[in-house]
């Protein structure tokens, strides 16, 4: 029975090994590796890149988020850091538009 190849969609035999168009191993197999190890099919389309298939197991899934998480924790820090920043350059503009706003009563001598 012939499948198209996974890389370039010629019509394979399912048992070819290497197909005969674009040199892909097992182009009858959809999702490359068998699960166990982590592929990823991606395909350049108009400039971006798409990602086809993420075949894992599910606990590795899990595990891949939690680093993911752990290693956006100093992505998040910094942008909290810009954020005050930001913050601080608005207030402080906003001290210099309107003062008496951010002039306490007991400072200004009432
Ligand atoms: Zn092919």
């Amino acid at each position: 029975m012939n499948v198209p190849c996974r890389q370039c969609n010629t019509p394979v035999d399912e048992s070819t090994a290497v197909c005969p168009v674009c040199g892909a191993t097992n182009p009858a197999q959809r999702y490359g590796p068998p699960p166990g190890s982590a592929t990823m099919q991606t395909t350049a389309v108009n400039g971006g890149v798409v990602i086809r298939d993420i075949d894992i197991p599910f606990g590795r899934m899990v595990v891949l988020i939690l680093k993911f998480m752990a290693a956006s924790i100093p992505a998040y820090l910094l942008v909290m850091v810009i954020m005050f920043m930001l913050m601080g350059v608005f207030a402080g503009v906003m001290a210099a538009v309107m003062p008496d706003v951010f002039t306490a009563p007991a400072a200004s001598g009432l």
